[in-house]
Protein backbone atom coordinates (compact mmCIF):
# COMPACT_ATOMS: atom_id res chain seq x y z
CA UNK A 1 0.00 0.00 0.00
CA UNK A 2 3.19 2.27 0.30
CA UNK A 3 2.21 4.19 -3.22
CA UNK A 4 -1.24 4.74 -3.01
CA UNK A 5 -2.89 7.77 -2.75
CA UNK A 6 -3.72 7.19 0.52
CA UNK A 7 -0.36 6.90 1.56
CA UNK A 8 0.03 10.60 2.93
CA UNK A 9 -2.00 9.76 6.07
CA UNK A 10 0.87 8.39 7.22
CA UNK A 11 2.90 11.81 7.46
CA UNK A 12 0.29 12.73 10.58
CA UNK A 13 2.48 9.62 12.47
CA UNK A 14 4.74 12.26 14.53
CA UNK A 15 7.88 10.59 16.10
CA UNK A 16 8.06 10.86 19.70
CA UNK A 17 11.73 9.79 20.32
CA UNK A 18 12.71 9.99 24.81
CA UNK A 19 16.44 11.91 24.95
CA UNK A 20 19.07 10.57 24.49
CA UNK A 21 20.89 9.72 27.30
CA UNK A 22 18.89 10.00 30.17
CA UNK A 23 16.94 7.58 32.74
CA UNK A 24 13.21 6.99 31.66
CA UNK A 25 10.60 5.96 34.63
CA UNK A 26 7.46 4.37 33.68
CA UNK A 27 4.62 4.71 36.13
CA UNK A 28 1.39 2.87 35.58
CA UNK A 29 -1.44 3.73 37.99
CA UNK A 30 -4.88 1.33 38.08
CA UNK A 31 -8.48 3.01 36.75
CA UNK A 32 -10.86 2.90 39.39
CA UNK A 33 -9.28 0.97 41.91
CA UNK A 34 -11.78 1.89 44.68
CA UNK A 35 -14.37 0.40 42.82
CA UNK A 36 -12.56 -2.37 41.48
CA UNK A 37 -11.17 -3.29 44.88
CA UNK A 38 -14.55 -2.87 46.74
CA UNK A 39 -16.24 -5.07 43.91
CA UNK A 40 -13.58 -7.92 44.76
CA UNK A 41 -13.66 -7.43 48.81
CA UNK A 42 -10.17 -6.97 48.79
CA UNK A 43 -9.28 -6.01 52.81
CA UNK A 44 -8.66 -3.13 54.28
CA UNK A 45 -6.17 -0.93 54.76
CA UNK A 46 -4.05 -3.70 52.83
CA UNK A 47 -5.20 -6.95 51.10
CA UNK A 48 -1.31 -8.58 50.71
CA UNK A 49 -2.85 -10.79 48.04
CA UNK A 50 -3.91 -8.00 46.08
CA UNK A 51 -0.91 -6.51 46.54
CA UNK A 52 1.07 -9.53 46.03
CA UNK A 53 -0.70 -9.84 42.55
CA UNK A 54 0.64 -6.42 41.58
CA UNK A 55 3.99 -7.91 42.63
CA UNK A 56 3.48 -10.81 40.31
CA UNK A 57 2.70 -8.61 37.44
CA UNK A 58 5.44 -6.22 37.82
CA UNK A 59 8.10 -8.95 37.80
CA UNK A 60 6.77 -10.23 34.55
CA UNK A 61 7.72 -6.67 33.29
CA UNK A 62 10.92 -6.84 34.40
CA UNK A 63 11.52 -10.73 33.53
CA UNK A 64 9.92 -9.53 29.93
CA UNK A 65 11.79 -6.62 29.37
CA UNK A 66 15.02 -7.36 31.52
CA UNK A 67 18.26 -5.28 30.17
CA UNK A 68 15.96 -2.22 29.72
CA UNK A 69 14.02 -2.57 33.01
CA UNK A 70 16.68 -2.39 35.98
CA UNK A 71 14.24 -1.76 38.97
CA UNK A 72 10.78 -0.94 39.62
CA UNK A 73 8.91 0.16 42.89
CA UNK A 74 5.15 -0.69 43.74
CA UNK A 75 2.83 0.55 46.48
CA UNK A 76 -1.39 0.36 46.27
CA UNK A 77 -2.83 0.28 42.51
CA UNK A 78 0.53 1.49 41.27
CA UNK A 79 3.97 0.42 39.81
CA UNK A 80 7.32 2.79 38.70
CA UNK A 81 9.42 0.64 36.69
CA UNK A 82 12.74 2.45 35.63
CA UNK A 83 15.02 1.86 32.18
CA UNK A 84 18.55 2.73 32.15
CA UNK A 85 19.80 5.25 30.10
CA UNK A 86 20.98 3.55 27.08
CA UNK A 87 17.83 1.76 26.64
CA UNK A 88 17.16 1.20 22.79
CA UNK A 89 13.88 -0.36 23.40
CA UNK A 90 11.70 0.33 20.71
CA UNK A 91 14.74 2.79 19.73
CA UNK A 92 13.50 5.13 22.62
CA UNK A 93 9.79 5.62 21.46
CA UNK A 94 8.02 6.81 24.71
CA UNK A 95 4.67 6.05 23.10
CA UNK A 96 5.48 2.25 22.20
CA UNK A 97 7.35 1.92 25.36
CA UNK A 98 4.75 2.88 27.67
CA UNK A 99 1.61 1.12 26.37
CA UNK A 100 3.61 -2.09 25.85
CA UNK A 101 4.75 -1.76 29.77
CA UNK A 102 0.59 -0.80 30.75
CA UNK A 103 -0.36 -4.00 28.76
CA UNK A 104 1.83 -6.58 29.57
CA UNK A 105 1.76 -5.50 33.21
CA UNK A 106 -2.15 -5.49 32.66
CA UNK A 107 -2.65 -9.02 30.94
CA UNK A 108 -0.23 -10.29 33.52
CA UNK A 109 -2.32 -9.10 36.40
CA UNK A 110 -5.14 -10.97 34.77
CA UNK A 111 -3.40 -14.07 33.76
CA UNK A 112 -2.21 -14.54 37.20
CA UNK A 113 -5.31 -13.77 38.78
CA UNK A 114 -6.57 -17.37 39.44
CA UNK A 115 -3.49 -18.11 41.33
CA UNK A 116 -3.75 -15.12 43.77
CA UNK A 117 -7.43 -15.08 44.37
CA UNK A 118 -8.99 -18.56 43.47
CA UNK A 119 -11.89 -18.53 45.29
CA UNK A 120 -12.38 -15.07 43.83
CA UNK A 121 -13.92 -14.90 40.03
CA UNK A 122 -12.79 -11.83 38.18
CA UNK A 123 -15.53 -9.36 38.08
CA UNK A 124 -14.61 -5.99 35.82
CA UNK A 125 -11.53 -5.84 33.91
CA UNK A 126 -9.15 -3.88 35.31
CA UNK A 127 -7.24 -1.27 33.24
CA UNK A 128 -3.66 0.84 33.77
CA UNK A 129 -2.75 4.07 32.43
CA UNK A 130 0.48 5.26 31.94
CA UNK A 131 3.16 7.90 31.78
CA UNK A 132 6.83 8.48 30.72
CA UNK A 133 9.17 10.79 32.29
CA UNK A 134 12.59 11.78 31.47
CA UNK A 135 15.13 12.35 34.60
CA UNK A 136 18.70 13.54 33.51
CA UNK A 137 20.78 12.24 36.50
CA UNK A 138 20.93 9.60 39.03
CA UNK A 139 19.98 12.20 42.11
CA UNK A 140 16.07 12.88 40.11
CA UNK A 141 16.41 8.79 40.33
CA UNK A 142 17.06 8.70 43.92
CA UNK A 143 14.35 11.40 44.82
CA UNK A 144 11.76 10.54 42.49
CA UNK A 145 11.53 6.73 44.19
CA UNK A 146 12.09 8.68 47.64
CA UNK A 147 8.96 10.26 46.75
CA UNK A 148 7.16 7.31 46.12
CA UNK A 149 8.36 5.97 49.05
CA UNK A 150 7.25 8.70 51.36
CA UNK A 151 4.15 8.51 49.66
CA UNK A 152 3.41 5.20 50.52
CA UNK A 153 4.20 5.75 54.30
CA UNK A 154 1.49 8.76 54.30
CA UNK A 155 -0.93 7.27 52.84
CA UNK A 156 -0.47 3.33 54.67
CA UNK A 157 -0.45 5.65 58.28
CA UNK A 158 -3.73 7.19 57.32
CA UNK A 159 -5.07 4.24 56.22
CA UNK A 160 -4.06 1.59 58.93
CA UNK A 161 -5.33 4.82 61.50
CA UNK A 162 -8.33 5.07 59.59
CA UNK A 163 -9.64 1.50 59.33
CA UNK A 164 -8.92 0.86 63.11
CA UNK A 165 -11.03 3.80 63.84
CA UNK A 166 -13.67 2.53 61.74
CA UNK A 167 -13.42 -1.88 62.19
CA UNK A 168 -12.50 -1.62 65.80
CA UNK A 169 -13.19 1.66 67.00
CA UNK A 170 -16.85 1.63 65.44
CA UNK A 171 -16.96 4.86 64.11
CA UNK A 172 -18.34 5.44 61.03
CA UNK A 173 -15.98 6.52 57.63
CA UNK A 174 -17.10 10.30 57.62
CA UNK A 175 -16.43 10.51 61.85
CA UNK A 176 -13.25 8.50 61.00
CA UNK A 177 -11.92 11.33 58.64
CA UNK A 178 -13.24 13.75 60.78
CA UNK A 179 -11.18 12.73 63.51
CA UNK A 180 -7.79 12.30 61.25
CA UNK A 181 -8.39 15.69 59.61
CA UNK A 182 -5.25 17.91 60.45
CA UNK A 183 -2.98 15.15 62.31
CA UNK A 184 0.46 14.56 62.26
CA UNK A 185 2.21 10.78 61.81
CA UNK A 186 3.31 10.91 65.87
CA UNK A 187 -0.56 11.50 66.81
CA UNK A 188 -1.74 9.08 64.17
CA UNK A 189 0.80 6.51 65.78
CA UNK A 190 0.10 7.32 69.11
CA UNK A 191 -3.51 7.08 68.58
CA UNK A 192 -2.40 3.40 67.06
CA UNK A 193 -0.75 2.18 69.95
CA UNK A 194 -2.87 3.81 72.80
CA UNK A 195 -6.22 3.21 71.34
CA UNK A 196 -5.79 -0.01 69.21
CA UNK A 197 -3.11 -1.56 70.68
CA UNK A 198 -1.47 -1.63 66.94
CA UNK A 199 2.71 -0.33 66.85
CA UNK A 200 2.59 0.48 63.46
CA UNK A 201 6.79 -0.73 62.80
CA UNK A 202 5.26 -4.00 63.19
CA UNK A 203 2.68 -3.97 60.58
CA UNK A 204 4.01 -5.56 57.35
CA UNK A 205 6.62 -4.09 55.38
CA UNK A 206 5.59 -4.50 52.48
CA UNK A 207 2.56 -2.40 53.43
CA UNK A 208 5.02 0.56 55.27
CA UNK A 209 7.93 0.67 52.22
CA UNK A 210 6.25 -1.06 48.88
CA UNK A 211 7.64 -3.29 46.83
CA UNK A 212 11.25 -2.99 45.58
CA UNK A 213 12.19 -5.23 42.36
CA UNK A 214 15.75 -4.77 41.55
CA UNK A 215 17.90 -6.71 39.30
CA UNK A 216 21.12 -7.52 41.30
CA UNK A 217 24.20 -9.41 40.19
CA UNK A 218 26.05 -11.72 42.27
CA UNK A 219 28.79 -14.83 41.90
CA UNK A 220 27.14 -17.93 40.79
CA UNK A 221 28.09 -20.10 43.73
CA UNK A 222 26.41 -17.66 46.66
CA UNK A 223 23.08 -19.62 48.53
CA UNK A 224 20.00 -17.59 47.74
CA UNK A 225 16.69 -18.69 48.66
CA UNK A 226 15.53 -16.59 45.26
CA UNK A 227 16.90 -18.57 42.11
CA UNK A 228 18.69 -16.81 39.72
CA UNK A 229 17.17 -15.20 36.68
CA UNK A 230 19.97 -16.25 34.42
CA UNK A 231 23.92 -16.76 34.55
CA UNK A 232 26.69 -15.46 32.51
CA UNK A 233 30.52 -15.27 32.42
CA UNK A 234 32.42 -12.58 34.12
CA UNK A 235 35.88 -10.90 35.00
CA UNK A 236 36.53 -10.44 39.27
CA UNK A 237 39.63 -9.10 40.09
CA UNK A 238 41.63 -10.82 43.01
CA UNK A 239 42.59 -8.39 45.68
CA UNK A 240 45.61 -7.92 44.08
CA UNK A 241 44.37 -6.76 40.74
CA UNK A 242 46.98 -7.90 38.11
CA UNK A 243 45.62 -8.76 34.58
CA UNK A 244 46.86 -12.75 35.66
CA UNK A 245 44.70 -12.49 39.11
CA UNK A 246 41.76 -11.86 37.07
CA UNK A 247 39.82 -15.09 37.78
CA UNK A 248 36.64 -15.94 35.55
CA UNK A 249 33.66 -16.61 37.73
CA UNK A 250 30.26 -17.32 36.70
CA UNK A 251 27.94 -14.10 37.61
CA UNK A 252 23.96 -14.32 37.84
CA UNK A 253 21.59 -11.92 37.44
CA UNK A 254 19.00 -11.71 40.28
CA UNK A 255 15.32 -10.23 40.09
CA UNK A 256 15.27 -9.33 44.24
CA UNK A 257 12.07 -8.48 45.80
CA UNK A 258 12.28 -6.49 48.48
CA UNK A 259 10.21 -4.34 51.29
CA UNK A 260 13.17 -1.81 52.41
CA UNK A 261 14.06 1.75 52.73
CA UNK A 262 14.79 2.94 49.37
CA UNK A 263 15.13 6.84 50.88
CA UNK A 264 18.31 6.49 52.74
CA UNK A 265 21.89 5.82 51.12
CA UNK A 266 21.59 2.22 52.31
CA UNK A 267 20.11 0.57 49.20
CA UNK A 268 21.52 2.91 46.86
CA UNK A 269 25.45 2.36 47.92
CA UNK A 270 27.76 -0.47 47.73
CA UNK A 271 27.61 -2.07 51.25
CA UNK A 272 27.69 -5.87 52.37
CA UNK A 273 24.65 -7.16 50.77
CA UNK A 274 25.07 -10.00 52.70
CA UNK A 275 21.60 -12.27 53.25
CA UNK A 276 20.24 -12.69 56.49
CA UNK A 277 21.39 -15.46 58.35
CA UNK A 278 18.03 -16.91 58.66
CA UNK A 279 17.25 -16.88 54.75
CA UNK A 280 17.86 -20.30 54.11
CA UNK A 281 15.10 -21.46 56.87
CA UNK A 282 12.97 -18.25 54.63
CA UNK A 283 9.54 -19.69 53.24
CA UNK A 284 9.47 -21.48 49.68
CA UNK A 285 8.56 -19.52 47.11
CA UNK A 286 8.96 -22.35 44.34
CA UNK A 287 5.76 -22.33 42.26
CA UNK A 288 5.40 -18.63 43.01
CA UNK A 289 5.57 -15.44 40.54
CA UNK A 290 8.88 -15.10 42.42
CA UNK A 291 9.96 -18.17 41.50
CA UNK A 292 8.36 -17.65 38.33
CA UNK A 293 10.77 -14.90 37.68
CA UNK A 294 13.42 -17.46 38.08
CA UNK A 295 13.38 -18.81 34.54
CA UNK A 296 12.14 -17.60 31.08
CA UNK A 297 9.94 -20.64 30.58
CA UNK A 298 8.00 -20.69 34.02
CA UNK A 299 4.95 -18.76 34.29
CA UNK A 300 3.30 -18.25 37.41
CA UNK A 301 0.84 -21.00 39.27
CA UNK A 302 0.01 -20.65 42.40
CA UNK A 303 0.88 -18.22 45.68
CA UNK A 304 3.04 -20.20 48.03
CA UNK A 305 0.84 -20.68 51.35
CA UNK A 306 3.43 -19.49 53.60
CA UNK A 307 3.48 -15.48 53.08
CA UNK A 308 5.88 -14.47 51.23
CA UNK A 309 6.51 -11.09 51.50
CA UNK A 310 7.30 -12.41 55.16
CA UNK A 311 10.51 -14.00 53.41
CA UNK A 312 13.59 -12.78 55.50
CA UNK A 313 15.55 -12.44 51.72
CA UNK A 314 12.97 -9.56 50.65
CA UNK A 315 13.69 -7.40 53.87
CA UNK A 316 17.59 -6.81 53.43
CA UNK A 317 18.12 -4.84 50.41
CA UNK A 318 21.68 -3.42 51.28
CA UNK A 319 23.67 -2.09 48.26
CA UNK A 320 21.03 -3.80 46.05
CA UNK A 321 20.03 -0.12 44.43
CA UNK A 322 23.33 0.65 42.90
CA UNK A 323 22.90 -2.15 40.28
CA UNK A 324 20.32 0.22 38.43
CA UNK A 325 22.15 2.82 38.92
CA UNK A 326 25.03 1.32 37.18
MG1 LIG B 1 -5.26 4.63 40.90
Amino acid sequence: MAGSRFAYVRDFELPDPALPDVYLVVRIDGKGFHKFSAAHNFAKPNDAAALELMNCAARQVCSELRGDVVMAFGESDEYSFLLKKDCQLYRRRKTKITTHIVSLFTSSYVFSWPSYFPQTRLLQPPSFDGRLVEYPTAKHIRDYFAWRQADTHVNNLYNTTFWACVLRGGVTEREAHERLRGTVSAQKNEMLFSEFGINYEREEAMFRKGTTLVWTQEEANETTTQPAEDVHDGLVSSPKGSQQNKRKVKMKRRLRTLHVDIIGDAFWLEGTAALPATAEAAPAVSGSCAAAAASDTTLPTSMPSAAPWQDPDRLEGVGCGRWALA
